[in-house]
Parts: C-alpha cells; sequence; structure tokens
C-alpha cells in the first residue's frame, strides 16, 4: 500500500511517512493507492469478531507494514477500549454514541490511533540512530529535529489530541484555540495535561488559529528548526481509523435486525459533518466491501457541499459562526477525498450522497423537542444530525413507490459529542443542567495553563522561534 497526493505532483510516500508529514509537498491530500476489497467471507466473519481484531484487520493494509503487527494489535486494541453503544431514540432513529471515550468526543479514536502510530515511528527513529551511531558519526540536522504536532482547534480536537498525545516520547504537541470561543470543558481538556502539550490561547477566532497553523507549514525558518506535522483529519493517521466505528455500528446493526435468512434492512447513516473527514471514512469503509446503506451529510449554515448536490458547483464562503461550531467550515478539507473514492462522477456521488443544511433554530428546538419526547439529550451537532434524517425519512417515504429491500425507513445518527460539552446551547434548550460525566469530572479540580498569544503570525512565530 502507498499513499499519492491528490494534487498528483508529488512522489508517492508510505503509510510511515504520510503520517508524519500529513500533507504532500504539492500541498495535496495523501489517499491510498487500493481501497481495500474485502471478501464476502470476510465481511460474514467480521459480524461476530471481537472490536480489537476487527480494528486490526481494517488497518493492517493500509499501515501497509511500517508498523510491525504485534505494535499495531496493541495500538488498535488501545485505541479502541471504550463503547460504541447504538441507542434508539424514536422508532426509525437511532444514534451511534461516539462520545465514550476519554475526552467525550469522536476525535478520540483518530487522535488516539494517529498518536501511538507517530509515538511508534519516534520511537524506531531512535533506534535506528543509536544503531547508525555506532558506525558514524552523525550530525544530520534533520534527525534531531523534534515532531511537533501543532493543530488549531474550535474546541474537540484540542481536547482530543491532547489527550492521545500526552506523554508520547518523542513528540510535543501545540494546540492553538480561539480565547473565550470553546465551553470550559473543552478549554480543561486542553489547557491541564502539562508534560509534552502546550496550550496557546490566541486572542482571536478560530480562523485566526488556523490561518497561524497554516502559515507556520509553509515557513521555511521554522521547518529548518522543527519537524511539523498536523493532527487534523488531513492526516490519515487520523482520518482512516474513523471506518472503525462504521464497522462497529454495522455490528450492531446486523445483530440486532438480522433475519433467519441473514437478511437486514440497509443501515442508513447521517454523519453531522464539518470538514467532511468522518463521513469521507464511512464511505470507505462501504466502498472496501462492508453493506451499509445511503449517506446523508448533516450540515449547519456551512453548506457548500450540500448546495454543490444539487447545482454540482463548488462555491465555497467563508464559515458563519452557529451553535455546532465544529462544523463551521467553510471548505470541508476532505471532500476531495470523497469524489476520489467515487471518482469525480457527479451522478454516482447523488447516488451514495445526500445532504441537508439545518439552521440554527431548527437545531435548538430539534434538542428541545427530542429530550421533551424522546427523553434523550442530543448535543448541537447530533440535532443537526436528528433533523437531517428525519427529512431524509419523509423524503423516502415520499418516493417510495418499490418495495426495494434497498429502501429502508430507519436511520442512524452520529451523535459526535457529548451535550456537556455544548451547555450553553444544550441547557438553554432542554431547561436543565447538565450532570457532568464521573470520567471527566477530575477536571474541575485541575488548573488551566496556557500561554496568551496576539492572533497575528508574527507573534506566534516569535514564540516559537524562542522555544528551542
Ligand atoms: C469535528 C466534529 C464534527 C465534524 O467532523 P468532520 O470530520 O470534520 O466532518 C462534528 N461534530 C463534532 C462534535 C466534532 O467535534
Amino acid at each position: 500500500m502507498h499513499y499519492y497526493s491528490l494534487v498528483k505532483n508529488s512522489p508517492n510516500v508510505d503509510f510511515r511517512t504520510a503520517a508524519i508529514t500529513g500533507q504532500a509537498p504539492d500541498r495535496g491530500l495523501y489517499f491510498p493507492n487500493t481501497i481495500l476489497k474485502f471478501t464476502a467471507a470476510q465481511i460474514e466473519s467480521f459480524k461476530t469478531l471481537d472490536k480489537a481484531s476487527l480494528a486490526f484487520e481494517v488497518m493492517k493494509p493500509y499501515v501497509g507494514g511500517t508498523i510491525d503487527d504485534a505494535s499495531l494489535k496493541e495500538i488498535c486494541a488501545e485505541t479502541i477500549n471504550f463503547d460504541f453503544p447504538l441507542v434508539p431514540i424514536t422508532e426509525n432513529i437511532l444514534s451511534l454514541e461516539l462520545f465514550h471515550g476519554p475526552t467525550l468526543a469522536f476525535k478520540d479514536v483518530g487522535a488516539r490511533f494517529m498518536s501511538r502510530c507517530l509515538g511508534y515511528f519516534s520511537k524506531e527513529k531512535k533506534e535506528n540512530e543509536r544503531n547508525s551511531n555506532l558506525t558514524k558519526s552523525s550530525d544530520d540536522n534533520a534527525t534531531n529535529k523534534p515532531t511537533t504536532v501543532l493543530v488549531a482547534t474550535s474546541g474537540d480536537t484540542g481536547g482530543a489530541v491532547a489527550n492521545g498525545f500526552l506523554g508520547v516520547d518523542g513528540v510535543n504537541v501545540i494546540i492553538l484555540y480561539p480565547k473565550g470561543k470553546v465551553s470550559p470543558i473543552q478549554e480543561l481538556q486542553l489547557t491541564t495535561c502539562g508534560q509534552n502539550i502546550t496550550a496557546l490561547e490566541v486572542e482571536g477566532s478560530f480562523d485566526d488559529c488556523q490561518a497561524i497553523v497554516k502559515e507556520a507549514f509553509i515557513d521555511a525558518d521554522l521547518n529548518e528548526q522543527y519537524n511539523l506535522t498536523s493532527a487534523n483529519s488531513i492526516n490519515v493517521a487520523r482520518w482512516l481509523p474513523q471506518q472503525l466505528y462504521y464497522f462497529f455500528a454495522w455490528q450492531n446493526w446486523v445483530a440486532k435486525y438480522q433475519d433467519a435468512q441473514g437478511n437486514y434492512p440497509a443501515m442508513n447513516i447521517v454523519v453531522p459533518s464539518g470538514n467532511f473527514g468522518n463521513i469521507c471514512a464511512g464511505m470507505m469503509a462501504k466502498a472496501s466491501g462492508l453493506p451499509l446503506g445511503h449517506f446523508i451529510a448533516a450540515c449547519n449554515a456551512n453548506d457548500v457541499v450540500t448546495r454543490y448536490l444539487t447545482t454540482e458547483k463548488y462555491e465555497i464562503h467563508k464559515a458563519v459562526a452557529t451553535v455546532s461550531n465544529a462544523m463551521d467550515v467553510g471548505n470541508p478539507s476532505n471532500f476531495v477525498r470523497i469524489l476520489e473514492i467515487l471518482e469525480n462522477n457527479f451522478p454516482a456521488l447523488t447516488k451514495s450522497l445526500s445532504s441537508y443544511s439545518i439552521n440554527d433554530t431548527t437545531t435548538k428546538d430539534t434538542i428541545a423537542r427530542v429530550y421533551k419526547t424522546n427523553n434523550y439529550t442530543l448535543d448541537p451537532h447530533g440535532a443537526v444530525a436528528f433533523a437531517a434524517a428525519e427529512i431524509y425519512l419523509a423524503n423516502l417515504e415520499k418516493n417510495n413507490t418499490s418495495s426495494n429491500a434497498q429502501y429502508n425507513n430507519s436511520a442512524i445518527i452520529l451523535e459526535t459529542a457529548h451535550p456537556v460539552k455544548f451547555p450553553e446551547v444544550v441547557e438553554e434548550a432542554i431547561g436543565q443542567i447538565i450532570a457532568i460525566p464521573e470520567s471527566v469530572k477530575f477536571l474541575l479540580d485541575k488548573k488551566k495553563v496556557s500561554i496568551p498569544l496576539a492572533a497575528n503570525y508574527t507573534a506566534f512565530k516569535n514564540w516559537m522561534i524562542n522555544l528551542i
């Protein structure tokens, strides 16, 4: 397995290089040269395989021998060592709860996998250096550069990356977050780790943080001094493991609905989407043979893809702020990967993917209504998905003239974060305080440590240059 750049102007690389560098030199996203094709027999065996073994089977070909099997097994087992329950909300909408990881959002899976891979590669590099030092005296500057993960966050990524990378030897993490614009739990998650994790509290917006990070990656001085890499979903080591929870959801679905003949209704999936990394991973899982149903991208007011699917015109706008702020993305980076999976075929795309845009009023109303009617507390991102699922299912009903088994009047939504991460919006909608889960209570006794930073690149660069 190797990875090519979607800009097609860089050399192919292995998984190790793709994970360490994040993006290709031509600034393209890396894409695997083959999408796995599981056989029917393999798929059948996946129905009952334990989660860790399934994770290993799915990830091993993508890692392509750059991590030994025993280590990869361990990495996979650690990555997914929490629950991924499929919980009914209504008669025909179920919630795949992806918030049972350490930082209460789905990004834990990708961050845990990626951090452990980089930890493995860093250790391997040190061992190689030790061995080669016996034979030659090396003053090669490149090998001495520390690996530094730079990441801008609107909330969830920072916490997941901090938690995933905490204590990983040979890797430093610098998180930029917008002052006053992340929730209290989110802020504690990214500012209380210490050790190899540094939080920069930027006097600006998420877009300012993102702009600083982008500039850093092309800054020759910084790249001379550091081995910079990114930890968002453009990195294949963060993006690809997100396939796993689609496999787990499908296992659950089959266990629940399979009849004596082995048939079960199609599993339609609604994914709250921002950068489209998550839904793109699901579409990879389907392309590799996992029998999933239709995909629905649930978007907030940032609806570039929703519009594209009806007009075939890709018109980017500046991101607008919404209550589902982890999806406030004006130009989703991973959409090009979806196009690649479907070989840039527009009819094939519209056949596999629908998208709806949900406004803030509907999002808040949905949280209130589902709480009242179904006694289920959605977070704002899950609420966008729920509202989109209702529209999709209503349309399906209207258009379904056949009894085609392909069609099914139910859907699962991905509940991508715990509601306690967005208390302002959710508590107002449900008129209740959300209890803080036991697993994050320890954070409340911790002291926030952050470095204030002006929202301009020079301030950031000066700070970085003086760091080592
Ligand atoms: C990051 C995030 C999303 C968006 O996921 P993408 O992979 O960027 O589409 C949705 N919901 C929550 C809670 C998130 O943190």
